[in-house]
């Protein structure tokens, strides 16, 4: 997978069934009838969706994907849902280690590697989302624990790794109205290419997609969208109305 221009939609545990349908139908009609500037629109609804938004979103270019996804093949992990399952349904996509998991499922970079790799063993592109929280960046630790999160690919070969996607999301920035400026996420772009260059290669750091989650609304997608190495975002809040979350894919 070469880089692309992605807006990817996390619902988080928003909407209904009913609401479900009603939204993804309308991201569907608005990107089939306005011009998308070649954005890859990715949609991240609860898992009570997945089945019937995969059909409902059949004959277009939409993705949908899972917010988690279990790191054993099977058994006895009541409330889980596995790799095999998802791809059961005709899903190619899952959300990893997404801040709000580490901090209340106890989600760690161990754990994160080996969802990662259940994930790609299934032929799903797992969303790897990382960042630094307030603290570590007012201590001047945030490249540091970003550095850390990388080493979750360590173990992927350049062809696995090619099958990623990155999400660098300041969990500062998460859910609260303030975005990293555009130098300041572009930085981090930067620096974890840099990381990927020493881990793997420079083609593989170069080609890989790192979006930006945080807070990212229509009136601030563009400037983000301009920078070198943002290649999209993740976003959350704004992605539960149709209006806002085609406007921010449009920004590109
Ligand atoms: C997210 O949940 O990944 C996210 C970036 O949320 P928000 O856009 O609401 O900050």
């Amino acid at each position: 997978m070469s880089r692309k221009k992605i807006a990817a939609g996390n619902w988080k545990m928003h909407k209904t069934f009913q609401e479900g349908q009603g939204l993804a139908q309308e991201i569907r009609t608005m990107a089939n009838t306005e011009v998308m500037n070649g954005a890859t629109i990715l949609i991240f609804p609860p898992y009570i969706h997945l089945q019937s938004l995969v059909r409902q979103m059949e004959g277009s270019d939409i993705g949908v994907g899972a917010q988690n996804i279990h790191d054993k093949e099977q058994g006895a992990y009541t409330g889980e849902v596995s790799a095999s399952m998802l791809t059961s349904i005709g899903v190619r996509y899952t959300l990893v280690g997404h801040s709000e998991r580490r901090q209340y499922y106890n989600e760690t970079n161990e754990s994160c590697a080996a969802k990662i790799s259940i994930a790609l063993k299934h032929g799903i592109i797992p969303v790897y989302c990382i960042g630094e929280t307030l603290a570590e960046r007012e201590s001047q630790a945030h490249f540091k624990i970003v550095e850390q999160q990388l080493s979750a690919l360590s173990g992927l070969s350049r062809e696995q790794l090619a099958n990623c996607i990155i999400a660098y999301e300041p969990v500062w920035a998460i859910g609260t109205g303030v975005t990293a400026s555009a130098e300041q996420a572009n930085e981090m772009h930067a620096h974890i290419r840099s990381v990927l260059s020493g881990m793997f290669d420079e083609a593989s750091a170069e080609g890989i997609s790192i979006l930006y989650g945080g807070s990212v609304k229509p009136d601030n997608a563009k400037s983000l969208f301009s920078m070198p190495d943002i290649d999209g975002a993740l976003i959350g809040g704004a992605s539960l109305a149709s209006r806002d979350f085609i406007d921010i894919a449009k920004s590109f």
